[in-house]
Parts: structure tokens; C-alpha cells; sequence
């Protein structure tokens, strides 16, 4: 791992790596039934990259499921210790979330919009400067 990048980041156990050459070309934060299943908690943090600026190394499982609005996001995770390291989306392919509790330093996440708000649950305190859609909106 170079001082050169951008950011860098692994799972739980290391087995999955990654190193991102660029800044994120946004960054976000998701209430939905997935997210928070597939987290394990009250939502999921992600920054996107372009896929060009991100190389992974390790091998990874995945797991498919659709979105609301017919999307399919493919999750990444460790087959050995099962963190979530990132994700695709079939309509942005050139796209790659990585999923921000993996990073090695993240004091640089903010998200810019807070998605599937009505999902919240009640535990779940968000930062209330952040702009709030309670579904997905149309420019996400
Ligand atoms: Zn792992
Ligand atoms: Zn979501």
C-alpha cells in the first residue's frame, strides 16, 4: 500500500484488500430493508468510486437482490470472516460502492444524501444536515 492513494481498506480478517486511487464521486447513506440486513445495522454507509480508480485484491462471495426500482446490486463480501467490502449496480456499471466501516481511514466520509429515510429505524440518529429523501431520489 502506497501513500499515493487516495484511500485504502480491508475486511475483518484481510483476506479481501483494497486501494482507491481518486476521491469518491459521492458519497451515501442507505435505510433500505437490504442495506440494513445486509450490515447487520441500522443502514449502510457507501462511497462510490469509478471502478477505474479502485483495485481489490482477494477473492470475494457475492449475492444479488433487486431494487425497488428494478435495479440489481451485486453485494461483495469476504467468504471467510463476511464483511461487506463493496457493491455494484447493474444500472452503473462503471461504479463501485465501497462500503465506508471498511476503510482504514474514513475521518474523510460525509454522506450527501440519506436514502430510504422511511426505513429508518428508531435507534438509527443520523446527521440532520445531510439532505433526506424518504425513498430513492431520481437524481440517486
Ligand atoms: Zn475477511
Ligand atoms: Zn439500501
Amino acid at each position: 500500500m502506497s501513500e499515493d492513494y487516495f484511500a485504502t481498506g480491508q475486511c475483518l480478517c484481510g483476506d479481501v484488500k483494497y486501494s482507491i486511487s481518486s476521491a469518491p464521486v459521492r458519497m451515501g447513506q442507505c435505510h433500505c430493508d437490504d442495506c440494513r440486513r445486509s450490515s447487520g445495522t441500522g443502514h449502510a454507509s457507501n462511497a462510490f468510486f469509478k471502478k477505474d480508480d479502485i483495485q481489490i485484491e482477494g477473492e470475494t462471495s457475492s449475492y444479488d437482490s433487486t431494487t425497488d426500482t428494478g435495479s440489481v446490486i451485486t453485494r461483495h463480501f469476504c467468504p471467510k470472516c463476511g464483511s461487506r467490502v463493496f457493491g455494484k449496480n447493474n444500472v452503473v456499471p462503471d461504479i463501485i460502492a465501497v462500503t465506508a466501516g471498511t476503510l482504514n481511514e474514513s475521518d474523510w466520509f460525509k454522506a450527501n444524501a440519506i436514502v430510504y429515510n422511511k426505513r429508518k429505524p428508531k435507534w438509527d440518529f443520523m446527521d440532520e444536515s445531510i439532505p433526506t429523501f424518504e425513498e430513492m431520489p431520481p437524481t440517486v
